[in-house]
């Protein structure tokens, strides 16, 4: 009988699992289902369209003929709102029910809203998809003044399309340095000067009490908690993500802020996997349960959760990440989870270049590198091979990092 897959999700993880199964399984029937109205595009490159640095052509990865041309069935539009796991079926938004016999939930997540007053007025916006960027280009064109909350790897994003489109801004966070659980202080003042040239003024110590609007409801001010007010009549949010998993909610699978898989992105349902940010994985490097937002490791999960669906307990997730930043005129670059570990070794160099590992049980598990990228193959290979290092910080926070000075792993 032919075996029917079906994936609920066309990001990157939904995608590129819809590719391995067609690869894989090639007489499968195999359904991609999302309910935006166009195929996978590049979510990345979303903030330098927005920033209006680049047309809408490149941004597009799939056309509708990739999937005929591989005899992938996308349903696009169409939201998910109900799996029944006894029946292996999902319903659809308009009634539709569709059977599978394995099921891929690839839904991401969704932009949380900042819970405080007239936070749904016109002019603040969220960031996670192509309409969300086109509606943010369109009004940050026509700005003046604008606030940007969120002091992490999406609110930089909002910042610098704020800096590209001249508007005058301040970029308010709620501690003393941008991405406080990655950077010191020491790092981070160098994102804080970069952003000040650029017209963005960072303010720490600070957040929303509330938004003040005109008479048609669009935001004009953001009052922060201490009572200072700043002009706004452009304010993009980037607090965190919903995960996108109500649509299991009446099931037995196991759910925790995220949909949680084992290393093989299985649920605890053996027909229904999950990947990319939707999910909370075994990381078999780092020893636990963790989660990720990153478009590579959301790509790798698609492709290994779609080869453990063809073949049960095949393939292992098995991971370093990486996050770049491109935005200034020196290189930023996150890997592995630098917002983790035991220990951790930093040093700031020249101008503009920094780095910081952190450790877990003597292993590499992240960094930051800030200014010069180099290290960071070696770091990773570390991390890969769960070497015990954080006896030689030394070696590894001189500037060239030499694996051959690094000691051999104890047997
Ligand atoms: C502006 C921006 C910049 C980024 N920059 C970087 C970067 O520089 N580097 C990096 O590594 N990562 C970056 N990321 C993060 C990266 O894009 C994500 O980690 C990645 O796209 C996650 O892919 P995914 O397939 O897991 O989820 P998503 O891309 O969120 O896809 C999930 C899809 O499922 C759909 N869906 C949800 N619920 C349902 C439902 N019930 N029914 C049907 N469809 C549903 C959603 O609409 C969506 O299309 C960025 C993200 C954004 C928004």
């Amino acid at each position: 009988m032919t075996q029917s897959y079906v994936i609920i999700g066309d990001g990157i993880a939904g995608s590129s699992a819809a590719e391995t199964l067609r690869e894989e399984a090639p007489d499968a029937d195999v359904t991609v289902i999302t309910d935006e109205g166009e195929a996978l595009y590049n979510r990345i490159l979303i903030k330098e369209f927005a920033k209006g640095k680049l047309p809408e052509a490149p941004i597009s990865i799939h056309s509708d003929s990739w999937y005929e041309d591989r005899d992938i069935d996308l349903r696009l539009n169409t939201v998910v709102t109900n799996v029944d796991p006894d029946a292996h079926t999902l319903s659809t938004h308009e009634g539709e029910e569709i059977e599978y016999d394995k099921l891929l939930v690839a839904t991401g997540g969704t932009p949380t809203q900042l819970p405080v007053e007239n936070s749904d007025a016109e002019g603040i916006h969220h960031f996670w998809t192509f309409q969300d960027a086109r509606a943010i280009r369109e009004h940050a064109e026509n700005s003046d003044t604008g606030v940007v909350v969120g002091a992490g790897l999406l609110g930089i994003d909002l910042a610098a399309i704020c800096a590209a489109q001249g508007i005058d801004a301040h970029y308010l966070m709620r501690g003393e340095c941008w991405w406080r659980y990655a950077l010191s202080p020491d790092g981070a003042e160098i994102i804080h000067d970069a952003l000040d040239e650029r017209g963005v003024t960072p303010v720490f110590g600070s957040g929303v009490d509330r938004f003040e609007t005109d008479d048609e409801g669009h935001v004009v001010s953001t009052v922060d908690p201490n009572g200072d007010t700043y002009d706004s009549d452009f304010v993009g949010i980037a607090i965190g993500l919903d995960f996108n998993a109500e649509l299991l909610q009446n099931t037995e699978v196991e759910c925790d802020d995220g949909i949680v898989v084992d290393e093989f992105m299985q649920t605890n349902d053996p027909d229904i996997f999950a990947a990319g940010d939707i999910t909370q994985f075994h990381d078999v490097i780092l020893g636990e349960r963790t989660q990720n937002g990153a478009w590579g490791s959301a790509k790798e999960q698609g492709t290994i959760a779609a080869k453990n669906m063809v073949d049960s307990g095949s393939e292992e997730f098995r991971w370093v990440s990486s996050y770049s930043i491109t935005h200034f005129d020196f290189p930023f670059l996150s890997f592995g989870h630098p917002t983790l570990g035991d220990d951790e070794a930093e040093m700031k160099y020249e101008d503009n270049t920094w780095r910081r590992i952190t450790f877990k049980d003597g292993k590499i598990i992240g960094g930051v590198l800030v200014g010069d990228l180099s290290p960071q193959s070696a770091y990773k290979k570390l991390m890969r091979e769960e070497r015990v290092v954080s006896d030689q910080k030394d070696v590894l926070l001189e500037k060239r990092v030499d694996l051959e000075k690094v000691a051999p792993a104890q047997q």
